[in-house]
């Protein structure tokens, strides 16, 4: 099972450390470690032939998965769609969701989780460039 291990903390940042993400194996979630107060980032991963055991939704919050390693299976509102490493899934709050790992050894992912129709600046319109 990975760890995520702290390695600096100061008043307004945070860096802190999985390893590889190649090996990563088990579900940490970041918020409490780094103290995210907008977004929740979540590892993942299922054993081969291992899948998630419930379904679910959420109340507010959408769901962004990135695919790290592995093939699965993503079912969303009852319909199959294959996934592989490098692929991304972006799921509304009331999307009914669950996952399996179809393929050959570890199935990994990244969910970010933050309140639908949170995002009101970004990138450039959010960044300030200093010199
Ligand atoms: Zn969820």
């Amino acid at each position: 099972m990975s760890e995520l291990q702290l390695k600096s903390k100061e008043a307004g940042y945070a860096i802190a450390s999985l390893g590889d993400l190649r090996d990563f194996e088990g579900k940490i979630f970041v918020k409490d470690v780094m103290e995210t107060t907008g977004v929740e980032i979540s590892f993942g991963s299922l054993s081969e032939g291992q899948c998630v055991p419930f379904n679910h939704k959420h109340k507010q919050n959408e769901e962004v998965y990135i695919i790290v390693k592995g093939k699965g299976v993503f079912t969303l509102d009852g319909k199959d769609y294959e996934v592989a490493s490098g692929d991304v899934i972006r799921i509304a709050p009331e999307v009914v969701r669950t996952n399996r790992n179809t393929g050959k050894g570890v199935f990994s992912y990244i969910c970010i989780q933050s309140k639908a129709g949170s995002l009101e600046q970004y990138t450039m319109t959010d960044g300030i460039i200093l010199q």
